[in-house]
């Protein structure tokens, strides 16, 4: 009798939400395939028969997102397209009974820790000597370095310590050897992210410690630029900016979210920290280093937040003129402190601040980049797209900054190479220029 010889597993991964989220999709990519299961990433061609989505659960918008790709899979299960659906990340961790309650066609609902569980299900064990080794779902010549787990800020808004705990600094150690072999695969920009990038260290080596995570990882060979995300403006650690001072392969560019330039509404957020304070600070930042750009998120919207709150944010960010920044309009989530006001600011409002905000900033943006006309910048290219390579400079990361463009007519620029590009002209958010 023909026995029915049953295909080997194939596992396609969906990631949703932040680069945080990037990184922990890579290193279950890279655990299931060091224990030989063919598995993917976000690859719908695979025909894979088991899917797991990385979720996001940070805010309003995201949650739908990831719940409305639950259920695309769940239907693709009951339809028999697919034997089995693995959901993981943040909404999970968050939401993990009312989703089993409410898509029981999911197999297993994992947290936001819970990669060995995860590959019990493969009869797969975690290997630790992957560690330093990840496969990337970036190109090869940028990727995301999470440097801590976690995040002990009170926030008000925030519902992300609740989906990924306290504040968990990785080793130094395997930061080094993650870049190193990161580095003989051909990586040359590390971004390094976690939910408070200035708090690394407290926990694990009892104080600061980011400008000597970022002193031994500008050491490593082949790295060229080194990019800071996510820091926090109360308790700024200044020691960083003498150590990106030293080394130029550290980009001259800070991500620090601010989320609003209203005291009362800082002190509303539980921000630790004032207008006057936050300006006190960029101003010393711009002393120190007058050529770094500076990157910000801010939200529109808060419970409380007048006309005049909103003013003064809108004031704040004439007066700081910020190289980059992003916007969101408030989401009023369960189990945060701010849940205990009441979200008293209509949507539409919300919408409009955060659209005025983003008005007022086009016209700095496109200001600042007049200003770049007649220079010559180090390029590192991403991508070709019509027409055109699309590049970026130190001041901009990946996805969410400005880009650099120049013609494919008659030009050839590897992926993934450094150019020097002379800029010829300059609109609000992209340089357009020719290679030199
Ligand atoms: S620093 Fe604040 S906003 Fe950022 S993850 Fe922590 S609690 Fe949330």
């Amino acid at each position: 009798m023909k026995t029915k010889t049953r295909k080997p597993d194939k596992v396609n991964i969906v990631t949703l939400g932040c680069s945080k989220n990037t990184v922990d999709s890579e290193n279950i990519l890279t655990q299931l395939r060091g224990n030989q299961i063919d598995a993917h990433h976000e690859q719908a061609a695979a025909n894979a028969n088991i899917i797991i989505i990385n979720t996001c659960g940070f805010i309003e918008n995201a949650k739908q997102e990831s719940i409305d790709t639950i259920l695309k899979y769940a239907q693709a299960k009951t339809e028999g397209l697919v034997d089995k659906v693995y959901v993981t990340g943040c909404l999970s961790e968050r939401y993990k009974d009312d989703l089993a309650r409410e898509i029981p066609e999911v197999d297993v609902y994992f947290g936001t820790r819970d990669l060995p569980k995860l590959l019990k299900k493969f009869k797969a064990d975690y290997k630790h000597e992957l560690v330093g080794e990840r496969l990337l779902t970036t190109p090869q010549h940028y990727a995301y370095l999470k440097i801590a787990e976690g995040c002990d800020r009170p926030c008000s808004f925030c519902a992300i310590p609740i989906m990924r705990g306290k504040h968990v600094s990785a080793p130094m150690e395997q930061l080094v050897l993650q870049a190193q072999n990161l580095a003989k695969h051909g990586t040359k920009e590390l971004i390094l992210i976690a939910q408070d990038l200035t708090y690394y260290g407290l926990d694990l080596y009892k104080k600061r410690n980011l400008s000597e995570l970022m002193a031994r990882l500008a050491e490593v060979e082949g790295i060229e630029w080194i990019r800071l995300q996510y820091a926090y403006p109360a308790g700024f650690p200044l020691d960083i900016l003498e150590v990106m001072a030293q080394y130029p392969n550290i980009c001259k560019y800070l991500d620090m979210p601010l989320q609003h330039g209203s005291t009362k509404i800082l002190q509303l957020m539980r921000r630790g920290i004032t207008r006057e304070k936050t300006e006190i600070l960029i101003d010393t930042i711009r002393q120190k280093m007058p050529e770094l750009a500076l990157r910000t998120t801010l939200i529109a919207g808060h419970p409380q937040e007048t006309e005049q709150d909103f003013e003064e944010m809108y004031t704040f960010v004439e007066k700081m003129r910020f190289d980059r920044l992003g916007i969101f309009t408030y989401s009023h989530e369960d189990q945060t402190h701010s849940f205990t006001m009441e979200d008293d600011v209509p949507e539409e409002v919300k919408q409009a601040r955060a659209d005025e905000i983003m008005e007022l900033q086009e016209g700095i943006s496109a200001e600042l980049n007049q200003t770049k006309i007649g220079k010559t910048f180090k390029v590192l290219f991403d991508r070709k797209e019509g027409g055109y390579f699309v590049g970026r400079t130190e001041y901009d990361s990946p996805e969410v900054d400005n880009e650099v463009l120049v013609s494919a007519e008659n030009q050839y620029i590897a992926l993934g190479s450094f150019a020097r590009v002379h800029i010829t002209e300059a609109t609000e958010f992209d340089l357009y220029g020719h290679v030199v």
